[in-house]
This record gives C-alpha cells, structure tokens and sequence, in this order.
C-alpha cells in the first residue's frame, strides 16, 4: 500500500479564501471589517516568521491587521497594559500573544488577561471550559486544522479508534476533546505512555504531536490507519543539511497508512488559516451579528468544517 497525502497547503488555501468571502460578506452587509492584532515579545526568529506570515495572510484576506513588537526586556506590566488597550478597542476582533515568552513573565497572566470573545488562538481559560463542556467557543487552532484534514478522507468519525500522542493545551487536549466530541474513542498518550506502539497498532487514526522527530515508525500502524503529523522538529539530512521533519518516519509510515500528512505541507498551514476563521467568528459573535455561516455553528469556528468535504485535495505520497 502507499498511502495518500493529504495535502494541508491547498485545503488551508481553500479555507482561505472561504475565510475571504464571509470577509466580503460582512463588509458589504454589515459594514465590519474584522481586525486581528498579534503581539510579539523579544525577536526569537521562528517567532517572527510566524507573525510575519499571519500578518501577511490577514492582509490578504482583508481584515485590519495589527502587529505589536515589544523587546524581550518588557516589563509585564506594561505587556498587561497593552492587552488592556487592545482589549478596549473596539476595531481589534482577535488578539493573540505569540508564544513562548519570555522567563520573566507568567504566560497565565497574560493569557488570562486577553478578553475571551477576542481570544482566538483559544487558550483563555474560559473558551477551555467551555469546549470542554461542549459550549461554543474558540477553539485553538491547530486541533481545529487537524479535525478539518481528517474530515477530508473520513466521511463518519463515529466510532474511529484514535490515539492522540502528546497532550499539550495547545494540541493534544484540545484535539481530544474535538475528536471525542465527533463521536471517536479517544486515547490521549504521552511520554509516560506504556507500550505506545501497541496503542498505535490498535488505532485507525494516529495524530502525533510529540515534538519527537522520526516517534511513530511504520510497524507502529495497522494496516490503512490514517496518520496526521503535527511535529514540527529541525533535524539534518544526509549530507548535513537542516531541514523540518515530523514525528513521523514517513517514509515508512506511508508504506502501511492509507492517508498521511506530510512535514512540512499538512497541518502547519491549516493552523493559520483557522486563526483567520477564528478572527471572524469572533467579529460576528461579538457584534451579536447571525451570518448564515454562523448559524448553526456547535464551536465558533465550524462554518469552514462543515463545507470542508468539498475541499479535499489529495495526491500519492511519493
Ligand atoms: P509540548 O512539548 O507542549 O508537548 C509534547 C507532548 O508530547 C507532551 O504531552 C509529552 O508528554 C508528549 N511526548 C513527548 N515525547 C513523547 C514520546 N516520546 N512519546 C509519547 N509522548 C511524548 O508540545 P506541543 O506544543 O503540543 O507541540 C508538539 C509538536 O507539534 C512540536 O513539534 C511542535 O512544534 C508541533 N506543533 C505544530 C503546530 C503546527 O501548526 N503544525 C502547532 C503546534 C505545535
């Protein structure tokens, strides 16, 4: 068997430009441009690409965009403060903090500072609660990207077997939330997990978010298990070269799955444009304004999962 990519580059364009229309949509009908500011502290290089690029796409699909750059030595109290101004401003829809940050200052201070209905990288304690007692809310945008590439070769989730490795807020409890919420038995595994490849074998889908290059190997999987690979790790090639790799051996693991995400190209460019999908939700949710995309939304954010069947993009692992 060779298994199929998934290819997240093109269903994260698709979303995009989904995103793009309710833009226009509001625009038009509601006089509401959504704006999105992200606050970046000190200069950590991957860091800045990952606004630079939010930025970029913001832009592109029409929304107000705002970028707060604050060096490294920042007292929290005046990062605290810019929130509360950001917060305030009733142009500002979405309002991230680009993690990590500094050892100086508490991440929960600063998340739990940011106001819920803007909060749309969804870590704010609030919107964790409430996704976890099945309430709409922002959901972080990952597992959001995730459920969304699955949902593009599994047409019933009811019943699926799946193993979830790595159980960070920002991915793997999240995801399994979402994924039991879609009615899949879920196996949360970390690093404490005994016998993880059995738990593998068992599983029809394996999502691997362990930041462990190379984790999950080929005999781990049955036979057509579906295999999403979020890791994001540097490693080098043969002749020395850095590159990004998952936590997957893809090489082998395509031999076995039936679908694969790959490394870079899955679910890394998913993550941004469910940010985008977020911002929106927000503005609408926000303004009490009921698109029809909204509607009959069971997490703020669904209105690009439920069109997603049409969005599949595939080609043969190579
Ligand atoms: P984290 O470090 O916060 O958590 C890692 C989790 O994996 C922990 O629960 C840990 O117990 C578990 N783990 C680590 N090694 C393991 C092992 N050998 N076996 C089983 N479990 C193991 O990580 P995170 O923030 O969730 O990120 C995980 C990976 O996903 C990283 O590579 C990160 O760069 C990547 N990531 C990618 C995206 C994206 O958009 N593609 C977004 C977020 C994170």
């Amino acid at each position: 068997m060779k298994a199929i990519q998934i290819n997240g580059k093109t269903i994260a364009e698709a979303l995009r430009a989904r995103v793009a229309r309710d833009v226009a949509l509001l625009q038009t009908e509601c006089n509401v441009t959504p704006g999105l500011a992200v606050v970046l502290v000190g200069e950590d290089p991957a860091s800045s690409v990952y606004v630079k690029m939010k930025a970029r796409q913001a832009h592109a699909v029409g929304f107000r965009s705002q970028q707060f750059l604050l060096p490294s030595n920042v007292y929290e109290a005046d990062l605290l403060g810019l929130i509360d101004e950001l917060n305030a401003d009733d142009s500002i829809d979405g309002l991230l903090v680009q993690l990590p940050l500094p050892g100086h200052i508490d991440l929960w201070r600063v998340l739990e500072a940011i106001n819920p209905a803007k909060d749309v990288d969804g870590f704010h304690p609030y919107n964790v609660g409430r996704l976890a007692a099945g309430r709409p809310a922002l959901v972080p945008c990952t597992p959001l990207g995730i459920v969304h590439l699955i949902k593009t070769v599994v047409s019933d989730l009811n019943g699926q077997d799946v193993v979830v490795i790595g159980r960070s807020n920002i991915v793997g409890k999240p995801l399994a939330l979402l994924l039991g919420d879609a009615g899949c038995t879920v196996t949360g595994a970390q690093l404490q997990t005994r016998n993880l490849p059995d738990l593998c074998r068992k599983s029809d889908i394996v999502v691997a978010a362990a930041g462990c290059a190379g984790l999950v190997r080929g005999d781990w999987l049955k036979p057509g298990a579906i295999v999403i690979d979020v890791g994001i790790n540097r490693a080098l090639d043969s002749t020395g070269t850095a590159k990004i790799v998952g936590d997957v051996a893809f090489a082998e693991a395509s031999k076995r799955a039936s679908y694969i995400t790959p490394v870079p190209g899955g679910v890394g460019p998913m993550t941004v444009a469910y940010l985008l999908a977020n911002t929106v939700n927000a503005a609408v949710s926000r303004r009490g304004l009921s698109l029809a995309m909204d509607r009959e939304a069971r997490h703020v954010g669904p209105s690009c999962l439920r069109e997603q069947s049409l969005e599949v993009d595939l080609q043969r692992a190579t």
